[in-house]
């Protein structure tokens, strides 16, 4: 219509007037679109850019992402209220998770495809958040000093035969106390605590990081202890013979622990249709794919294939009890750990 119109000779001024008006709208239009975009506060470091690269490449949705710790992002979002600038907080841990869902901080979201993709287990049952990938928390051991025929279960690292040969992460991370409280919620305090007492009666050597305690181990200075998987993925990648492999912990009773990194729609998102457009694109295999082969964890949805290094340790029997026993039980985890003087 607005061609049409500049073509009448005899309405110079009105011509004029429709011609600013339809280089506005124009303008307008262009500016609406390079506007498309989707808040990420995210306290996932690992390798991210170039799935939200792919996503924008498909969608035209650009991704701001705002980078920070767990309790940074949460403090943030509660602090900014309504006000907050967050479509979508990512982070990575089910406890994490589990409060940012308790705090308000999500709403929920009605997506058939993301209960397709996500297994029940790895995502909140009122649909606020939602594993994006999953790692196994479990036991490594140095192949040149150990035996895999010497290990069977989070349970039997109490025994005395690991006495002073026990590398630990401290209970104050949350990823031992998220292995504590599902161990709490499968196995009652009890037996979980008889447990964490054992492993305290081991000395074990406290170390701070996953990587360094698969770096004692590979050094000799202890000879077993409990990572997350990907941190040996990474380690591997760069060094085929480091000597650590993972024993599947667990395997004949409730199977090994797992957490996830997942994603929700923050309760005061601007963008709230592009944001779950972002959290579904990040469920589907090819998104998945460099989601996880870039970091070295397992899929969320099992219809993607595990990096050749995760093939290679095999399959394994995983605890699917719903990862939200994590945050429900943290704080009793957090209490059992004190008394059984595991610092
Ligand atoms: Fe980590």
């Amino acid at each position: 219509m607005c061609m049409r119109r500049m073509f009448q000779p005899r309405h110079m001024l009105v011509l004029a007037v429709i011609a600013v008006l339809c280089v506005g709208m124009v303008l307008g239009a262009g500016s609406a679109a390079a506007a498309e975009e989707v808040v990420v506060y995210s306290a996932r470091h690992y390798g991210q850019e170039p799935v939200f690269d792919a996503f924008t490449k498909q969608t035209g949705i650009i991704v701001k992402i705002f980078d920070g710790s767990p309790p940074e992002l949460f403090e943030r979002l509660q602090a900014e209220g309504d006000k907050t600038p967050a479509d979508v907080l990512l982070s990575v841990d089910a406890g994490d998770l589990w409060n940012a869902a308790q705090a308000g901080l999500f709403a929920p979201i009605d997506s058939p495809e993301l209960q397709a993709n996500i297994p029940a287990h790895l995502r909140d049952a009122a649909n606020r958040w939602f594993g994006l990938t999953v790692r196994a928390r479990t036991i490594m051991y140095n192949i040149h000093k150990v035996k895999p025929e010497e290990l069977s279960t989070y349970e039997a690292l109490g025994d005395p035969k690991w006495k002073n040969r026990l590398c630990l992460r401290s209970s104050s991370h949350i990823y031992n106390q998220s292995l504590l409280a599902t161990m709490i919620k499968r196995y009652g305090e009890d037996k979980v605590e008889a447990m964490v007492r054992g492993w305290v009666a081991n000395h074990p050597t406290l170390i701070n990081s996953d990587t360094r305690i698969l770096e004692s181990i590979a050094a000799g200075e202890c000879d077993i202890g409990l990572t997350n998987t990907y941190y040996l993925g990474r380690l591997l990648a760069k060094d085929s013979n480091f000597p650590v492999a993972p024993f599947w912990a667990n395997q004949h009773t409730t199977g090994t622990h797992i957490n996830i990194s997942g994603a929700g729609v923050t309760a005061h998102a601007k963008h709230r249709a592009n944001a779950i457009k972002l959290i579904e694109f990040l469920s589907r295999p090819e998104a998945q794919q460099l989601f996880v082969d870039t970091n070295f964890e397992y899929p969320a949805n099992p219809h993607t294939p595990v990096h050749p290094i995760l093939a290679r340790w095999g399959t394994f029997k995983h605890d699917d009890i719903n990862v939200a026993a994590a945050g429900e039980l943290q704080a009793a985890a957090i209490k059992l750990a004190d008394r059984a003087g595991y610092k």
